[in-house]
């Protein structure tokens, strides 16, 4: 078996691995969206760099965008086989790609306007709506720790890696002649003590292993006190201050966990008394998503479960879906909490809800995870005292907090911990993917120190031949 690296090599994003069998099979891994701007991303999306029509399969290790979001291109492009996933992957991909494609569409229609001013002619969208919708009827979910056979020469299970609900590692085994190799390929690895998904699953020992790297130069710092941290924020926003407190959060993962320690508070009588809100339709629907696979959950929300079933719901809260409700919620001078996505400000509802109220001080804003330079959320981390919002400049006289806690991704320790299931002298070799250029070296050179014996970067478009 061949594999050939093509995307979350020179990037972080853009995960998509070629494997080649000797009967001549194709399966992709993964057929993620290159994110960010420019436009080399944009062509290498567009491209694909693989033959649509002679892959037989794709095994989808998550949902993310940067893993799942060129799927519909690759169906609109001529793909006609089968797309593995979990079921619990198969519906955040059916909320995210089709919001992944109304993106698409809304930045055309803009890109086209200003075209035709310029007697341009118009661009189509990298996929469309219908294309999304299209590519969803090829999707065959697969329970965890199933064996699965894609054809005589491979066949795979999915354990999990506790990165986002549904996430899985894809184990294959690959039978040519009297040959047999097993490859493990990591997808995105989560935390070992998540909030609420499970911690990630022991492997079977593999050949060769194709491992994610994103923090593979980093130790999270993490806000051991972060719950009674937000419950400080709350009382001194809503209940001193009369204010509003609003609290970006990424629609999938961050939202459920805050609105899970606010479901503990409010158990144990701690929370004020104010109206909560999620306004985001996607945070509603991956709230669903959540509350339906319980499978993925940790024994900690299995427990609480037992004394209250919905740990995403109370009285006091409301999931917001209409556009007339998130408006109407500008007009209501009572205090209030708002959970709104995008988790670093840069888009959806929250960037109104920012634009209303920061520049009153008795309101808070409240980051919870990372945000990329360049985004509003950075430059309110930042102190920054004016920022632009819909092309407009507003005075920041909210108090800006930030409360450091989990991030999705694994750090170098808990990647060193997620292999630690193997037998070092059996792996034959590792692929270091999805990650910075440093971040790469770093965790390439502590595996070595830790006695694997032989790891590799792949650069953009290498094969390797797997002995
Ligand atoms: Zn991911």
């Amino acid at each position: 078996m061949k594999i050939k690296f093509i995307g979350a090599t020179e990037a972080v994003t853009g995960s998509k691995h070629l494997l080649i069998t000797e009967g001549g099979s194709q399966v992709l891994l993964d057929c993620g969206l290159y994110q960010g701007f420019g436009k080399e991303k944009e062509e290498w999306n567009k491209k694909l760099d693989v033959n649509p029509s002679a892959i037989e399969a794709v095994i989808l290790s998550h949902a993310h965008i940067d893993h799942s979001g060129n799927l519909p291109n690759l169906v609109k492009q001529g793909f006609n086989g089968k797309i593995y996933c979990t079921q619990a992957t198969f519906d955040v991909c059916k909320v995210l790609l089709m919001d992944s494609a109304h993106i698409h569409e809304n930045d055309v229609l803009y890109l086209n306007r200003r075209r035709e001013r310029q007697g341009l002619p118009p661009v189509k969208p990298l996929y469309s709506v219908a294309d999304a919708e299209q590519s969803l009827k090829f999707f065959n979910p697969v329970a965890y720790r199933k064996d699965c056979r894609v054809n005589n020469e491979l066949s795979f299970m999915f354990t999990d890696t506790g990165h986002i609900i549904g996430s899985a590692a894809v184990n294959i085994i690959c039978r040519e002649h009297d040959k047999v190799t097993r490859l493990t390929f990591s997808g995105d690895v989560g935390r070992y003590k998540d909030m609420l998904l499970k911690a990630p699953e022991v492997f079977p020992q593999a050949d060769y292993i194709i491992c994610e790297s994103t923090y593979g130069d980093r130790l999270h710092d993490i806000d051991i006190n972060a719950e009674s941290k937000l419950l400080e924020i709350v009382n001194h926003t809503c209940v001193e201050k009369q204010g509003k407190l609003i609290i970006p959060a990424f629609s999938l993962g961050r939202t459920q966990e805050i609105v899970f320690a606010l479901d503990k508070m409010k158990n144990q009588q701690l929370l004020p008394d104010v109206k909560i809100y999620v306004d985001s339709p996607l945070s509603s629907s991956a709230t669903e998503i959540m509350r339906k696979h319980k499978e993925c959950l940790n024994a900690s929300i299995h427990a609480y479960i037992q004394k209250d079933p919905d740990p995403f719901g109370f009285n006091s809260l409301t999931y917001i879906q209409s556009a007339e409700e998130s408006k109407a919620l500008n007009a209501n001078p009572e205090p209030c909490i708002i959970i709104s996505a995008s988790g670093m400000a840069d888009a959806g509802r929250v960037k109104h809800h920012l634009r209303n109220n920061l520049t009153d001080q008795k309101n808070t804003v409240l980051i919870t995870g990372y945000c990329a330079p360049g985004t509003l959320g950075h430059r309110l981390v930042n102190g920054e005292k004016s920022v632009r919002i819909f092309g407009e400049y507003y005075t920041v006289n909210a108090d800006i907090e930030s409360i450091l806690s989990y991030s999705a991704h694994a750090d170098y320790n808990e990647l060193t911990q997620f292999l630690s299931c193997q037998d070092k002298n059996k792996v034959k070799g590792i692929f270091l993917v999805h990650g910075e250029n440093e971040a790469k070296a770093s965790f390439m050179a502590r595996l070595l120190i830790d006695g694997y014996k032989k790891v590799q970067i792949p650069g953009k478009g290498k094969i390797v031949d797997l002995e």
